[in-house]
């Protein structure tokens, strides 16, 4: 499905430049209005067999339409179906600030829907007396859901904070929780349309049109910018009064555009297959002058520009016809996956019970941060769905299946409102924990739907340690222990994961997977103990090794290292890398990554100004910040470790050490010098027995020598220096 979701979206963006390119010169930045042509097109592109199958369907629609449109010039129009439909609507708002599109704005949609779609909108005076006796009035109606699929009181507006934007197609990232976005409510329930910031900034919106038997019912509805959304708040004029969701709705129930079944070509060849709709041309922007006329329909009154299923400005468009009114009835009352929507009881409010807490989700402890200490203090959203006032709640609190720890929680809740109530802290150990939370006895009865009572949310509390730390993964323990782990997309599982045979060295190392998911923005952490560090070190440093990928050039995720110095309060950032930068395997990878030994980088990140003398543990947090699922990022071998310099060493500038030896001595300089040259180790006798020479190199600030293949005795250490000389005596013992 990945791979599917990617090279469709390249080739429709290709696509639309490709065969757009003239025309979107001719129109500079105009609003396409709606890629439901292009959606449509590349559909069937990619799912060919599909089409044959959306065709026959039509054909099959189209026979039965033309026998009633034949018939109804007979009888009454109003026999088309019995009476008025309500459809009932959930709206998912999914943006980065949902609360941007409020419910006033929602219901302001929900008016001019009712109102374009009875043909009761007040502009329809504006409709050309040539054309009157065309327009059409539906039966159809929307309302808010005011139950949601489990039979629970709702308002129908189902926010989401996601940055998360349409790619129009199959499989839209905004109609998929795992992708960041709003899963579809029932769809055989609901008319789903999803509110939210497009990818590409020309679309207004879209909607598959009925018939495409492949099409996952998950994506059926519509999706409507959120600029382009009822009439007050984020609307922009001057796509302000509502027409983008009357026009895609329009879409969802089988009609097509005015101009035909085309994504806005030339031709008189094509129909919109309906019989009242003149004959047009292409497809019309702006707020054109009545009368327009064009190749196909020459003469006065020419085009019905003024269609709700037009590209004019919201201001110019009025009305459907009648045909395109039946043909929407007609629809909604032949396919499959449109009857249902007849029988739904969405627009029905529940019969309320009087004692009903809904715990919508854990608020605290959660899983977008890593905790550090011994308890933390349980909170809970709830609504009361009762119809009683809620003045008095049971909160339990069980950490992984342990008895629970119960609150006793008064409060003054009415019905059908929201809070958050507060548990007494709880003890946690170290690790990752699974908190459960339920609530009991609302107002001292029993909960008449204990069913929807129960949240559960996974978090990690971080320990301490002593320095220095070393992780490679080994162990089948994830999080290591004292480790914690962590992510702020609503999907515990993008959590970071051990994952073998991927190794720097050993077995294991740990991934973050931006292969799988595809949460553009989400982080995702690996989060250190709290290390000790004395206050005496006098360097502090983090090592590791990765390895990474790249998707394309157009996908790039980020590696973040940050310390914190208060117990994971706040952090610093140290090290940030991403796409070109952070990849170490040369080529693009389409496929799931998975390094192979030499692509393993290490790094080194030295904070000891940022750390020495000033804290005494740090936390150490790797963070991935997806790019919209680009690759695997692997870590291993990490190491957080300081070192503290012998005071000799310090004031001299150089330690040879230990002495007397067994074997091994190291010779240390601090701070580094250019200015060594050479080391030259002489036994007793004058007999050279080692050498390093630094001529042409830097030396290293730590120079091991090994005499254990030497005799006990006295040897001369000579180090030579560009203005200098030391010799020192150092003793070798068994
Ligand atoms: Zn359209």
């Amino acid at each position: 499905m990945k791979a599917v979701y990617k090279s469709g979206f390249l080739i429709a963006y290709l696509y639309f430049f490709l065969i757009c390119n003239g025309f979107a010169q001719q129109v500079q930045q105009r609003p396409a209005r709606c890629a439901t042509g292009n959606v449509m097109e590349e559909y069937f592109k990619k799912y060919p067999r599909d089409k044959a199958v959306f065709e026959k369907n039509q054909s099959e629609f189209q026979l039965k339409y033309e026998a009633v449109r034949r018939a109804g010039k007979e009888i009454p129009v109003q026999q088309r179906v019995s009476g008025i439909i309500n459809i009932p609507v959930v709206v998912h708002i999914v943006m980065d600030n949902p609360a941007l599109v409020t419910d006033a704005q929602v219901q302001s949609q929900i008016d001019v829907l009712n109102a374009d779609y009875a043909g009761a909108n007040a502009d329809s005076v504006n409709i050309p007396a040539a054309f009157k006796s065309f327009f059409g009035k539906s039966n159809l109606r929307f309302c808010l859901a005011q139950r949601s699929p489990s039979n629970e009181p709702t308002n129908g507006i189902n926010r989401k904070v996601s940055s998360a934007t349409s790619i129009p197609g199959a499989g839209d990232p905004v109609k998929y929780s795992t992708m960041g976005g709003s899963d579809a409510w029932d769809v055989n329930r609901y008319l789903n349309i999803w509110v939210c910031k497009m990818s590409r900034d020309v679309d207004l919106g879209y909607s598959f049109m009925p018939g495409l038997t492949g099409l996952a019912s998950a994506d059926l509805g519509l999706v409507n910018a959120y600029h382009a959304f009822g009439t007050i708040g984020s609307a922009t004029a001057p796509f302000n009064k509502g027409r983008t969701a009357t026009h895609e709705i329009g879409h969802f129930f089988n009609l097509w555009h005015i101009w035909g079944a085309n994504e806005c070509e030339e031709s008189c060849a094509d129909s919109d297959f309906v019989d009242d709709t003149p004959n047009q041309y292409k497809c019309t922007f702006d707020t054109p002058l009545f009368p327009t006329t064009d190749n196909c329909t020459p003469t006065a009154p020419g085009i019905m520009f003024m269609n709700f299923m037009d590209y004019v400005d919201d201001a110019a468009m009025c009305m459907f016809t009648a045909g395109q009114a039946a043909r929407m009835e007609m629809a909604l009352s032949t396919f499959p996956e449109l009857m249902p929507l007849l029988t739904s009881n969405g627009c029905v409010p529940p019969v309320l019970f009087n004692y009903d807490v809904k715990a919508w989700a854990v608020q605290s402890p959660v899983n977008s941060t890593v905790y550090c200490g011994t308890s933390v203090t349980p909170q809970l959203r709830i609504s009361n769905l009762g119809a009683l006032t809620l003045t008095s709640v049971q909160l339990n609190v069980e950490i992984d299946g342990a008895p629970p720890v119960v609150t006793q929680v008064n409060l003054n809740l009415p019905s059908l409102q929201e809070t958050v109530i507060s548990g007494n802290p709880v003890n946690t150990g170290t690790g990752q924990h699974v908190i459960r939370m339920y609530t009991t006895l609302p107002n001292g009865n029993a909960d008449m739907r204990p069913v929807n009572d129960t949240a559960e949310m996974v978090f990690s509390v971080a320990g301490n340690v002593e320095g220095p730390l070393k992780e490679g993964f080994e162990s089948n323990v994830f999080p290591p222990q004292n480790w914690g782990v962590a992510n702020n997309s609503d999907i515990i599982s993008y959590n970071p994961a051990r994952v073998t045979p991927a190794a720097h060295t050993g077995t294991a190392s740990m991934k973050f997977d931006n292969y799988h998911y595809q949460l553009f923005g989400k982080y995702a952490m690996l989060v250190s103990p709290q290390v000790a560090i004395p206050l005496s070190a006098d360097s502090v440093k983090i090592t590791f090794w990765r390895a990474a990928a790249q998707y394309s050039s157009a996908h790039s995720d980020t590696l973040e290292v940050l310390f914190s110095a208060d117990c994971g309060q706040t952090y610093t950032s140290v090290y940030k890398k991403a796409g070109a930068d952070l990849k170490t395997r040369r080529d693009f990878l389409t496929a799931e990554y998975v390094p192979v030994a030499e692509e393993w980088v290490a790094d080194t990140i030295d904070i000891s100004t940022l750390v020495k003398g000033r804290y005494d543990k740090i936390m150490v947090q790797f963070r991935n910040i997806n790019g919209y699922g680009s690759n695997v990022i692997y870590l291993d071998d990490i190491h957080i470790y300081s070192r503290t310099l012998p005071p000799v060493l310090k004031e001299r500038g150089y330690l040879i050490a230990p002495n007397p030896t067994t074997g091994m001595f190291v010779i240390q300089h601090y701070p580094s010098t250019s200015a060594l040259k050479g080391v030259a180790v002489y036994s007793s006798t004058g007999q050279l027995v080692w050498k390093g020479s630094y001529a042409s190199s830097l030396a290293p600030d730590y120079i091991p020598v090994n005499l254990s293949y030497m005799a006990s005795g006295v040897y001369i250490v000579r180090l030579v220096y560009t203005d200098k000389t030391i010799t020192e005596k150092i003793v070798k013992i068994n």
